[in-house]
């Protein structure tokens, strides 16, 4: 059967099976793990997979590759095909016992910043997650601060998991090619949280409203939320830009917040 790639679903379906291969041995997978694809395709992840006999449920949107899914994958009792959008998709309603669910995906890029958040809401029943991602999505996940590529993206992945880049992978890996490098990025939820947070939009707030104007000092960028003499009682410089400031730091920040709120 052939299928032709659809735009409007992200569809760029690797082919190059050097970075299929390299994908796969990164992943460390074995037969006793519960996996989940999101975005399966043609298959292309998916067949190897199925082959360690690990028990793989997967989730595609697009119905036409969900009737190729289940022909060519009809003999196989290890897999569940769920014909779904992954944005809407109760993952946590996968997990049967006490296994915790490893996701992967080569996501379409329009929707992998929503996906990954509403993927995190169950994080305490997941693993970890391997993405194919934008590479800049990749390195703003990844970034310290004091990089440039450190923001929103950054600040609250990083307050879920621990983040890492594994490689990239370039256009000609993948049928149709992207304009864009893609890049592998490896996801796993922390048992405890880094720092406490009391409240997790109030954390989103103060980190949307510091970087929404990068080049601006907290001073002048959180004016509306937090007085400057506030801000150094919590050991922290006003005239510092939000690109510098730890996690640490951004929590300080909303928890105080979040208390005054109280009051
Ligand atoms: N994993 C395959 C396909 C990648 S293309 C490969 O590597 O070759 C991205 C896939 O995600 C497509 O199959 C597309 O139909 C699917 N997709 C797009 N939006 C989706 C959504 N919201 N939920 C689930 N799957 C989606």
């Amino acid at each position: 059967m052939t299928h032709t790639p659809r735009k409007r679903f992200g569809q760029n379906f690797l082919h190059d099976h050097n970075i299929i291969y390299h994908i796969l041995s990164s992943l460390q997978a074995n037969p006793d793990q519960h996996w989940v694809e999101i975005g399966p395709g043609m298959g292309a992840l998916t067949e190897p997979l199925l082959n360690m006999g690990l028990r793989l449920d997967i989730v595609e949107l697009d119905r036409d590759l969900v009737v190729l899914l289940k022909d060519k994958f009809k003999q196989q009792d290890n897999l569940q095909i769920f014909s779904a959008d992954a944005l809407k998709f109760d993952f946590s309603g996968l997990v049967a016992d006490k296994e915790k669910l490893r996701i992967i995906g080569n996501l379409p890029y329009n929707i992998s910043t929503p996906l990954m958040f509403h993927l995190l809401n169950n994080a305490s029943c997941i693993e970890d997650m391997h993405f194919m991602l934008q590479k800049e999505v990749v390195d703003r996940i990844c970034a310290a601060p004091g990089s440039k590529k450190y923001g929103r993206l950054s600040v609250m992945m990083q307050y879920y998991c621990a983040t890492e880049h594994l490689f990239d992978v370039p256009p000609e890996s993948f049928d149709p090619a992207p304009k864009v490098m893609s890049a592998i990025v490896r996801l796993v939820p922390h048992q405890q949280p880094p720092v406490q947070v009391n409240d997790i939009r109030m954390l989103n707030r103060v980190v949307v409203q510091a970087f929404s104007q990068r080049r601006k000092t907290l001073r002048n960028s959180l004016k509306k939320l937090i007085e400057e003499e506030a801000i150094l009682a919590l050991n922290i410089d006003p005239t510092l830009r939000a690109e510098v400031l730890s996690l640490a730091d951004f929590a300080k920040l909303s928890n105080l917040l979040v208390a005054e709120n109280l009051l």
